[in-house]
């Protein structure tokens, strides 16, 4: 396999507190011999378990990078035993850009997993967390939200993996981020994600979902905060108490949680956020926008759940994903 092209500015095997940049070589119109250069912050001191912390995977999701700079500028190398590596804004360009996918290649970063070294610029950093990073964690955690076109429930999230001590693991480390909710969760497009990548080499793997609609609030950003801490205190990075405010466990049974629209136009929900419905429940209207006069189509609840996640803003396409339930476990 070709070397990957990021140089790290940082020394992965110093002791103490490193601010720097993984470097990709990017050679366009506006910059000859270029480079992306991805800010990267290095906390270590002495030998113990390595904590990898990702935010902006999609570029449009702000909780993550919120409450990672914020550990980047505040970490202390004495406060640690062991790594701390936080990437705040692991897809670069897409947060500038403030879009999910990059701008160089239109790549989504979370269906580029393995990721090549000699692939586009999204691909090239897959490959680098795949190949260098992800192989030094022992614990990964990984930012998402909403993003411009869905808003959640505030939550962390385990998947079912095959083997039950993995499994486990994964729980533990989801439940002691202390979210408002905790869910084992079902992808419905999983080909290529970094959720895939991390536990596919056996490393402790939480992700999270925690608020949308490209922005955020004070309330999802001091639970994106809250639980960071609570990670490292639970990797034995950190010393202190954990934080546990009650959460709510959900589970996503089938595919059927997945509601997408089945024609474009104005949506008006009828339920909100966290709102319990029953199958056959209707949860939408979608109005047509071309002409008056013309009825609404229903999105009717497939089964029973709450809402978890829902479309944003005001207008959908077809096939948009426009409502998920989960069941309260
Ligand atoms: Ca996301």
């Amino acid at each position: 396999m070709r070397r990957n092209p990021i140089s790290p500015t940082v020394d992965f095997d110093c002791d103490g507190v490193q601010h720097g940049h993984l470097r990709l070589p990017h050679s366009r119109n506006d910059s000859a011999w270029g480079s992306v250069m991805i800010p990267i912050t290095v906390v270590k001191r002495g030998q113990g378990p390595v904590a990898l912390l990702t935010g902006a995977n999609h570029g449009d999701e702000y909780e993550g990078p919120l409450a990672l700079f914020d550990l980047a500028r505040r970490l202390t190398a004495d406060q640690v035993t062991g790594t701390v590596i936080i990437v705040p804004s692991m897809n670069h360009p897409a947060f500038l850009a403030g879009t999910r996918v990059s701008p160089i290649d239109q790549v989504n970063m979370n269906r580029a997993f393995p990721g090549a070294p000699d692939g586009t610029a999204t691909q090239k950093i897959a490959d680098y967390f795949q190949r260098s990073l992800l192989p030094m964690a022992d614990l990964v955690l990984d930012f998402h939200s909403g993003g411009r076109t869905l808003d959640f429930l505030p939550f962390a999230a385990c998947h079912i993996l095959d083997d039950a001590d993995h499994s486990a693991r994964c729980r533990a480390a989801r439940d002691a981020f202390g979210a408002p909710f905790s869910v084992e969760m079902r992808e419905i497009d999983a080909l290529g994600m970094y959720d895939d990548a991390a536990e596919g080499l056996g490393k402790t793997f939480v992700t999270t979902e925690l608020g949308g609609q490209g922005s955020s609030t004070p309330n999802t950003v001091a639970i994106a905060r809250r639980g960071l801490r609570n990670l490292l205190i639970h990797a034995g990075i950190v010393v202190g108490d954990l934080d546990l405010p009650p959460t709510r466990f959900l589970s996503q049974p089938d595919d059927a949680c997945f509601h997408f629209a089945p024609q474009p136009g104005l949506t008006e929900f009828l339920v909100t956020l966290g709102d319990p419905v029953r199958a056959g429940d209707p949860l939408a209207r979608i109005w047509p926008v071309h002409i008056t006069g013309a009825a609404p189509v229903t999105v009717h609840a497939q089964r029973d759940g709450l809402l978890m996640a829902r479309h944003h803003p005001g207008l959908c396409q077809m096939g948009d994903c426009l409502a998920v339930l989960a069941v309260e476990d």
